[in-house]
């Protein structure tokens, strides 16, 4: 047996295609344009290319897009008053703020400072605790979104199946658990003081590695015909490596999400459907989930 290779790229193209269509209709029905403003204050080159990526695709799929770039030497308040204003701006409908901030700005204090109905990454305590309570209608992380729509591509069955996530972090691991618990899977999840994280997730009908660990997770991992669901990714040798190890698990895994290629091409997809599901919102209409 050989794993499906998800193939993110195409399902991220098609979503792009879905978000297009939305915004030309929002056009034709007379009302502006949905509109992104994002937040860059550090000057790390990998958030610069991501904030790029998130323009262009913004732009090609006719939302609006702004990127604010306040001092690095901006303080807590700067940044909290630059949110504000953007929350207060009418012809905004979703802000990102991109992480990480400078280290003397309490980032908390400022993605708090996101009004809700704001907020396209869906990481205000608002939001996470609206798809905790597993209510509809609410924004969802982009990157748990993401992986949610593979499984939903590729028709993985979710309904009734054990699930094992590895990783608690706040924007994937966590939200993603509560996205698979509202799909009615059998959720657990790992983290660094895991015991025997191998039997663990063993157990996995859906196993989805999201540590930043290269390569750790290997053919034992992986109960055969599993849905292997890696977002893991680490710069390596000049090139990007996931969690999972690939040569390893695709000939027992029954679906595998390819890094690069895989959850990566959705988080950015799925942003741009949340920042038309907020402007639908603010319009009266109600949000996606
Ligand atoms: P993070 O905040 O560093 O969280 C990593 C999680 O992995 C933590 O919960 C940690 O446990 C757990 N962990 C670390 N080592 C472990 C081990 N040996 N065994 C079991 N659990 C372990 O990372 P993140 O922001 O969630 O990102 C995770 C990975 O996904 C990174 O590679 C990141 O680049 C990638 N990512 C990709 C996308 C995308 O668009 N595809 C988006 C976001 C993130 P503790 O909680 O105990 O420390």
């Amino acid at each position: 047996m050989s794993a499906v290779i998800i193939d993110g790229k195409a399902v991220a193209a098609a979503a792009r295609e879905r978000v297009a269509a939305d915004v030309a209709r929002i056009l034709e029905g007379g009302q502006p344009a949905p509109s992104l403003a994002v937040v860059l204050c550090n000057d790390n080159p990998a958030s610069a290319i991501y904030v790029r990526n998130k323009g262009r695709a913004a732009e090609r799929a006719g939302i609006g897009f702004t990127l604010h770039t306040p001092s690095l030497s901006s303080s807590t308040l700067d940044l909290v008053d630059l949110v504000h204003s953007l929350d207060a701006d009418n012809g905004v409908d979703a802000i990102v703020v991109q992480l990480p901030l400078p280290p003397q700005v309490d980032a908390a204090a400022v993605g708090d400072a996101i009004a809700p109905g704001k907020d396209a990454d869906g990481f205000h305590p608002l939001n996470f605790g609206r798809l905790a309570e597993g209510r509809a209608g609410t924004v969802v992380p982009g990157t748990p979104l993401g992986c949610m729509e593979l499984l939903r591509a590729y028709d993985v069955p979710v309904r009734g199946s054990r699930a094992v996530v590895i990783g608690r972090s706040v924007i994937v691991g966590r939200p993603l658990a509560a996205l698979l618990t509202n799909a009615d899977a059998t959720v657990t999840v790992c983290h660094s003081k895991t015991r025997d994280l191998t039997a663990v997730c063993r157990e996995a009908d859906i196993l989805v590695a999201a540590m930043g660990r290269p390569g750790s997770v290997g053919a034992a991992f992986v109960k055969p015909g599993a849905c292997v669901i890696d977002v893991g990714i680490t710069s390596v040798d000049g090139g990007v490596a996931g969690d999972v190890d690939r040569a390893a698990v695709e000939p027992v895994a029954g679906w595998l999400t390819p890094v690069p290629g895989g959850v990566g091409p959705m988080t950015i997809a799925m942003l741009l459907r949340n920042t038309v599901s907020l402007a639908q919102a603010q319009r009266g209409a109600p949000a996606a989930a």
